[in-house]
């Protein structure tokens, strides 16, 4: 498997392939936090956990993660 270089994150070369890596390793409450979103770094797709109190500095990648996943599936 690939590893991003800049973050040293397990990449997905797409977007339903993290997702489908979060429904199966996740419990249903967990899913809710856990997001694929596309790295600026390698351009491949990262999993990343957040907490929902977290400041949701990554809202516009997780944004366009969901959209895309709403796309594709
Ligand atoms: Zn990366």
């Amino acid at each position: 498997m690939n590893a991003c270089q800049a973050t040293q994150k397990r990449t997905y070369r797409t977007a339903p392939a993290a997702w489908r890596v979060i429904q199966r390793q996740h419990p249903i409450k967990s899913r809710q936090n856990s997001a694929a979103y596309r790295c600026p770094h390698c351009h491949q797709w990262h999993i990343t956990t957040h907490c929902r109190h977290d400041h949701p500095v990554d809202w516009p990648l997780r944004k366009l993660a969901w959209l895309e996943r709403e796309a594709r599936v």
